[in-house]
């Protein structure tokens, strides 16, 4: 497995990749490695012959300072395990690879509407920090595939919508969520939490599933489902930034649940700020 630094690197290892008609796959992630990302990898294998890995925390994309800093980071360890599932080449630039500092304002992408509601309202400028790294990704990689865990659901959806609108020749390829046995959602943010509150974590997904059986069992109300899934999840401590019943692809809120819904909620649990989603 290579590890590279530098954007020229990278596009030089590529062609030899290249030349041997190898079909390539980008698994972008910000670090911190856990099986969630490992399960991309694995994807990614299926797929296609060269793995290239992205490790790059984007500053663009957090639109709180504190949470930047705090954003677990652990290179050595994502690199053995990067290696030990199988990935060709790591990509791992400095920030000033990636952003040289320019003079004047520099280009960036705007995410679509998919963009508007759920984390893109509560984050402003997320999406577009997501939408211009993973363009700058897919310029540098140009691969034939690229991997995203359906964990960030909505982000997924953007980067469909972006791969849609700028004609990218890339498939996106989805990975289901990976959990723990306890039902929570794997997230490097996870690592922020205390004991207790790992332990009380498990209750975001156990909502879910709850609100899945719900619909399973007649229920089609999606105003039913929220102030259910919300009241769970107040009463068990969290602090709600978002419970939100969507149309799965375009993301806009839906009132009847027919032919398909996305369930998506975005919690604090003291100053970590986890999400999670199910399919309705
Ligand atoms: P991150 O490093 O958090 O930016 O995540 C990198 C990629 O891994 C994204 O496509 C995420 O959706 C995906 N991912 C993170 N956690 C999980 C998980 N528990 N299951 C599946 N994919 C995940």
């Amino acid at each position: 497995m290579q590890i590279i630094k530098t954007i020229s690197d990278l596009r030089q290892a590529l062609k030899a990749h290249r030349q041997n008609s190898e079909r390539i796959a980008l698994v972008p992630t910000m670090g911190a490695l856990h099986e969630g990302h490992l399960s991309l990898v694995r994807l990614a294998k299926k797929h296609a012959d060269c793995v290239v890995m992205s490790v790059f925390v984007n500053p663009t994309q957090f639109n709180d300072k504190k949470d930047l800093a705090t954003y677990p980071r652990d290179l050595e360890a994502d690199i053995k395990n990067a290696e030990a599932v199988g990935v060709d080449l790591v990509f791992a630039p400095e920030v000033n690879e990636m952003y040289p500092q320019q003079s004047g304002i520099s280009t960036s992408v705007q995410a679509g509407d998919c963009a508007e509601g759920l984390c893109g309202s509560k984050r402003p400028g997320h999406f577009n920090g997501v939408v211009t790294v993973v363009s700058m990704l897919f310029n540098i990689v140009n691969p034939d595939y690229a991997v995203f865990g359906e964990k960030d659901y909505q982000q997924l959806m953007v980067i469909r919508q972006m791969v849609d609108t700028m004609h990218y020749p890339i498939e996106i390829i989805a990975a289901p969520i990976i959990r723990e046995e306890s039902g929570l959602a794997l997230s490097s943010r996870n690592q922020l939490l205390s004991t207790e509150d790992k332990k009380r974590a498990c209750i975001i997904s156990k909502t879910l599933f709850a609100a899945q059986s719900a619909v399973k069992n007649g229920e089609s109300s999606a105003a039913a489902i929220k102030s259910q899934v919300e009241s769970k999840l107040k009463d068990a401590g969290f602090i709600i930034d978002y419970v939100e019943v969507m149309h799965p692809t375009k993301l806009h809120s839906i009132e009847k649940i027919e032919g398909g819904a996305q369930l998506l909620v975005a919690v604090f649990l003291g100053e970590v700020r986890l999400i999670d989603n199910v399919r309705l």
